[in-house]
């Protein structure tokens, strides 16, 4: 067995055994391989241990790397997204994890139109309030999705976090459980085309507690390809 498909062995198990410790079915935690600065051949490495979801947080990157694998995968874009780089990406990947501003809703939007059908997007928020992150405060989150969904063609289907980097993940416990709440309050409101389904939560250095509190999908990436 080469290192990555160890390494995915282990994220699964451990993956696995915070979904029980907290009631959840393992199933409900989808993993997002994070592939930025990662090979082509590793890629393809992962893609045949068994991952069916590659994130990319660059637009550039994404773009060069899609029309290299061949292996039928899904492609989410992760990190921050420029209005302008929409066109880039909007028939390529499943699922953007970093709508934060009604500039970038717009732009989506418009090429929403041009497909046919919704782009499927989740809501960034920066809930530790970190100058370096970007994402909506959580108070900002509810008026954000009121004008979201009355737009057409963006399929909201939950929130994504980034928690700060810590040593101790358990000190980032209270991000997750956060995020996790402000789904709930805002499913009660019920905006039109906005589901609370999926909460992107958790990375190399804290999925576990992550899932522990709710993760559906975890974005880890030096866990599995080691560090860059
Ligand atoms: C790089 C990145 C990750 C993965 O980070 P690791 O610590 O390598 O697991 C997750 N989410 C985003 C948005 C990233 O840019």
């Amino acid at each position: 067995m080469g290192h990555i498909e160890k390494n995915l062995d282990r994220l699964q198990q451990e993956i696995h055994a915070a979904a029980h410790r907290s009631g959840r079915k393992p199933e409900e935690v989808r993993l997002i391989a994070v592939t930025k600065n990662v090979s082509i051949a590793s890629i393809e490495e992962a893609i045949a241990a068994g991952v069916t979801t590659v994130g990319e947080n660059r637009v550039q990157e994404l773009k060069n790397k899609i029309h290299q694998i061949h292996t039928p995968v899904q492609w989410h874009m992760i990190g921050t997204l420029q209005s302008n780089k929409v066109k880039y990406i909007y028939d390529k990947v499943d699922l953007i994890h970093s709508l934060d501003r009604i500039s970038l809703a717009m732009a989506i939007q418009k090429y929403a139109r041009l497909l046919g059908r919704p782009i499927s997007c989740l809501v960034e928020v920066n809930v530790a309030q970190e100058d370096s992150k970007e994402g909506l405060k959580v108070e900002e989150v509810p008026a954000f999705l009121r004008q979201v969904s009355q737009l057409e063609g963006i399929a909201v289907q939950g929130l994504m976090t980034m928690a700060p980097y810590t040593e101790k993940p358990e000190e980032v416990r209270w991000v997750f459980q956060r995020l996790r709440e402000l789904s709930h309050e805002v499913t009660e409101s019920n905006f039109n085309g906005v589901t609370m389904k999926e909460l992107s939560m958790g990375m190399s250095n804290d999925f576990k507690i992550a899932v522990e509190e709710g993760s559906t999908m975890v974005r880890v990436g030096t866990a599995i390809f080691g560090e860059p």
